[in-house]
C-alpha cells in the first residue's frame, strides 16, 4: 500500500500514536500481509544473516534530522525506502546538542515546507515531537555514553556537550521509534562514527548505515545552514570543497602532514573564510597519523564564513 503523494503525509507528535500508526500500517502494507513481514528485532533476537547487501530487508529504516530539509535529508530517506519496508522522519531541532544558544536560535524551521518536501521520497510517517515529548523532565543531558575519545578531536573538541547531547537524543529516539536501520550522512561524519559507537555499546538492534555527502552543482555540500548564507558568502563558502577536492586530487601522494597542511594553507587564504580546524584522521579511531594507514581515512574541516559554521569532508580511501 503505497502512500498517495497528492495527500499530506501523516504526521505525529507523540511516540506513542507514532509506533501505533506504525504497527497498524505494517499489517496492512504490501509484502507484510502475504506473511513477509519482518520481525521486529527490539521484541526478540535477530535472525542471523537477514541484512544481505542491496536487498529490502530491514523492517523500518529511520531518518533522524532537525528539519530545513534539503536532497541531503532526501537521499537518506530514498535510500531508507530502498531498504526497508517502512521508513520514518523525525524532525527535531535538539536543544541539548547546541553548544551556542544563539545558533540554537537562529536555526532554520521550516516544517510545512519539510513535511511537503517527504511527499515523493517513500517516507511512511513523519515525527514532529515536542521538546517536552523528548525530554519530559527538561531539555539536560542525563545519559552519558563512552564515546572511546571519538569525540575528543574536531567537532568535539570545538563544540563542548555536543555529541553527549546528540547520542542522548539518538538513542531516546531509536527506543521510541524501534527502527532496525539508522541512515546517517557522511556530511557529519563524526557523528556517524560516533552513533555506530552508541548503537553497539547500549546494544541496540541497530544497522546503522552512512550515505554520500549530496552537494550543489558548485560542491558545496547541502546544509540547513546554507539558508543563513548571503549571497556574497554562498559564493565564498565553495572554497571548502575546492580545497578538499584538491587534496583528495592529491591524495596519498604526498605526505599526512603535507596534506593538511595544504588545506589549512588554502582555506586560511581564501576570501572571506575563517578557518577552525582540517584534520585528518583514520575513519575507525578517528586519530590522526603520522604515515599513511592502511584503513580509510578521512579529511575534515570546520570554517567560518558569512557568520554562518560550516563542516565538511572528503574520504580517502586507503
Ligand atoms: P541534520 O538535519 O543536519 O541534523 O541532518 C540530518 C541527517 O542528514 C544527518 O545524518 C546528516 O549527516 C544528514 N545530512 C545532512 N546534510 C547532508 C548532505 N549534504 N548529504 C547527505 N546527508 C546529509
Amino acid at each position: 500500500m503505497a502512500h498517495d503523494a497528492t495527500l499530506p503525509l501523516p504526521r505525529f507528535k507523540t511516540a506513542s500514536e507514532l509506533r501505533q500508526f506504525l504497527d497498524a500500517q505494517a499489517l496492512m502494507k504490501e509484502g507484510f500481509a502475504s506473511g513477509e513481514g519482518l520481525p521486529n528485532p527490539w521484541e526478540g533476537p535477530m535472525e542471523p544473516g537477514r541484512n544481505q547487501p542491496g536487498q529490502r530487508v530491514f523492517r523500518r529504516g529511520f531518518v533522524p534530522t532537525m528539519g530545513a530539509l534539503h536532497e541531503g535529508h532526501l537521499s537518506l530517506v530514498r535510500e531508507s525506502a530502498r531498504r526497508s519496508q517502512q521508513s520514518v522522519v523525525s524532525i527535531f531541532v535538539n536543544p541539548t546538542q547546541f553548544d551556542r544558544a544563539e545558533d540554537l536560535k537562529r536555526y532554520p524551521r521550516t516544517e510545512s515546507a519539510d513535511c511537503a518536501m517527504l511527499a515523493d521520497t517513500g517516507c511512511d510517517a513523519i515525527w514532529l515531537p515536542s521538546v517536552d515529548e523528548v525530554y519530559p523532565h527538561g531539555p539536560e543531558v542525563r545519559e552519558h555514553w563512552d564515546l572511546a575519545r571519538l569525540d575528543a578531536r574536531m567537532e568535539g573538541s570545538h563544540r563542548p556537550g555536543h555529541f553527549a547531547g546528540v547520542a542522548q537524543v539518538v538513542v531516546l529516539m531509536l527506543r521510541a521509534v524501534q527502527p532496525d536501520l539508522l541512515l546517517l550522512g557522511q556530511k557529519d561524519f563524526q557523528q556517524f562514527r560516533i552513533l555506530q559507537r552508541v548503537v553497539e555499546q547500549a546494544e541496540l538492534p541497530v544497522t546503522v548505515a552512512s550515505c554520500p555527502i549530496v552537494r550543489e552543482s558548485d560542491g558545496l555540500a547541502m546544509s540547513s545552514r546554507n539558508r543563513l548564507l548571503d549571497p556574497v558568502a554562498r559564493r565564498q563558502a565553495t572554497a571548502l570543497s575546492v580545497a578538499l577536492f584538491a587534496a583528495r586530487e592529491r591524495g596519498r601522494g604526498v605526505s599526512p602532514q603535507a596534506l593538511v597542511e595544504g588545506v589549512r594553507q588554502e582555506l586560511a587564504n581564501a576570501e572571506g573564510i575563517t578557518p577552525e580546524y582540517a584534520e585528518l584522521v583514520d575513519v575507525e579511531r578517528l586519530q590522526p597519523f603520522a604515515d599513511w594507514p592502511e584503513a580509510d581515512a578521512v579529511l575534515c574541516l570546520a570554517a567560518w564564513c558569512g557568520g554562518v559554521r560550516l563542516i565538511d569532508n572528503v574520504l580517502l580511501p586507503a
